[in-house]
């Protein structure tokens, strides 16, 4: 005969029952609360990302955004990335107001693939590489044009300037001698993208007389074409600091010479438009 349960053993049942399904509703109330809130957590941390993306994305855009330069008269170039206060800067500025470290040299000299005076030392033959192609492309359709040009001098070390300067100065005095000759430091000579240019004759070599000669004419007309600029023009001497050098030319690429030619401004009337897209760029985080 099968054996009864005591008849108390039935709420003790319930009681251990109700217990569990109060832990089991705990539990899993509690798991709940835990990923709803990891949830939020992973949803708030996603948030975060793709607002620290966005933002990343605008200043990389800000970055990147061209800036353009408008000079009087000219049509907008696009002002390169570069801080233009330095040497290096294709668009440096050197002179009596803009000296640069006596120190400064160069990274990449080398003697271009056109005439030079071969009395001269290497490192006056030279000038920056990347000036060295439009050199090339200039003195080629200047033969074309019937004119074989030479470079009488192209990059000049602080202490090879100082001799120029001193050997002038003795015989004329400092003062007149500044008008015609930089100190060292002062010579865009020392940046290798200047470059004193004179026919294979060399007649009217480094005269005034050259801006006469059928080469001095076609260089002034067709240089910006190449990236070179008439650095010193005539008329000029009040904001250039320096007389006029017909024979003296300044490697800036091309937009910035076309500009230039188009505006009729020089490099030193034109440093303000480019002081403003510097600040520009600057405040951009391009430079
Ligand atoms: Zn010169």
């Amino acid at each position: 005969m099968k054996k009864r349960r005591p008849r108390h053993d039935k709420p003790i049942l319930k009681a251990l029952t109700f217990c569990a399904l109060v832990i089991l509703v705990g539990t899993i109330s509690f798991q709940a609360c835990v990923y709803i809130n990891n949830q939020h957590d992973i949803n708030e941390k996603n948030v975060k990302i793709q607002l620290i993306k966005e933002k990343a994305a605008v200043i990389e855009a800000l970055r990147k955004k061209p800036v353009y330069i408008t000079l009087p008269g000219a049509k907008p170039i696009r002002a390169i990335v570069d801080d233009y206060t330095k040497p290096d800067s294709i668009w440096a500025i050197v002179g009596k107001t803009h000296p640069i470290s006596t120190e400064y040299i160069p990274p990449d000299l080398k003697i271009p693939d056109v005439a030079t005076r071969t009395d001269k030392s290497d490192d006056e033959r030279s000038v920056r590489a990347i000036a060295n192609t439009p050199l090339k492309m200039m003195f080629e359709a200047a033969a074309k044009a019937g004119h074989n040009l030479m470079i009488g001098s192209g990059y000049r070390s602080a202490a090879l300037q100082k001799v120029y300067f001193d050997s002038l100065a003795g015989s004329v005095g400092e003062v007149d001698a500044n008008q015609a000759i930089a100190k060292p430091g002062q010579s865009e000579h020392q940046t290798g993208l200047a470059v004193d240019i004179s026919t294979l004759s060399r007649s009217c070599y480094l005269d005034q007389c050259f801006a006469t000669t059928a080469d001095g004419l076609w260089l002034a007309d067709n240089s910006y074409k190449y990236g070179f600029i008439l650095r010193f023009p005539r008329g000029s001497e009040a904001i250039t600091g320096y007389q006029y050098e017909p024979w003296h030319f300044r490697y800036v690429g091309v937009d910035l010479a076309t500009a230039l030619h188009e505006s009729n401004l020089t490099l030193d009337a034109a440093w303000p438009y480019l002081q403003t897209a510097e600040k520009t760029l600057r405040k951009n985080g391009a430079i």
